[in-house]
């Protein structure tokens, strides 16, 4: 295929996905955005509630999606994580720790995430938002690989309502500040 087929099927892919999805996504969202604005729940408690929620909205998307266990591409490029998701991570997974000071090495595409093992998240259930987010529509994985990921401009999924939510949870937990996931855990 070439990349023009490309574009064309997965297109084709996210258009059949978003009709498959239920007629309220949209309100769903608005919805689940008030519910934690006004809830009283810590931003820990707060992340937890949209990861469930996400993982709720996925069930409609997963079906579409190239993504599979066992492939890890992403996993080598670069991770953002803020303070409140580090704070998730240590609390759901025994002997996870961070760096005494977090590196700042920026030269991180490449470099798989420290968490893969054996091409799967060893922290799944607890991975970063962006991680929760991250998925392709392409006829195959081809695409996603190293040296192909930076040069091909694919559509991704976005979503404004789950980001704003997000954006939310970051801004209560008092840090908005971000870093790459391998700048702060310590290797096991
Ligand atoms: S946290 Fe998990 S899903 Fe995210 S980059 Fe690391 S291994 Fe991959």
């Amino acid at each position: 295929m070439d990349m023009e087929e490309i574009r064309l099927a997965t297109e084709i892919k996210i258009k059949k996905m978003t009709d498959s999805l239920p007629e309220n996504l949209e309100k769903l969202q608005d919805d689940f955005f008030i519910e934690i604005e006004k809830s009283q729940l810590s931003p820990l408690n707060k992340l937890k509630k949209l990861y469930s929620f996400m993982d709720e909205v996925y069930t409609h998307i997963n079906k579409y999606t190239t993504c599979k266990k066992g492939c890890s591409y992403c996993c080598s490029y670069y991770v953002t994580i803020s303070d409140i998701e580090i704070q998730f991570i240590e609390k759901n997974n025994k002997g996870i720790k961070r760096k005494e000071q977090f590196d700042t090495d920026k030269k991180r595409v490449g470099t798989p995430c420290l968490f893969l093992k054996n091409d799967a998240c060893s922290i799944y259930e607890s991975r970063p938002y962006v991680c929760h987010r991250h998925v392709m529509f392409t006829p195959d994985n081809s695409v996603c690989s190293e040296d192909n990921a930076h040069i091909h401009k694919l559509r991704l999924l976005s979503w404004p309502k789950l980001d704003k939510s997000y954006d939310l949870i970051k801004a209560e937990s008092g840090s908005n500040e971000l870093h790459d996931i391998r700048d702060v855990f310590q290797k096991k």
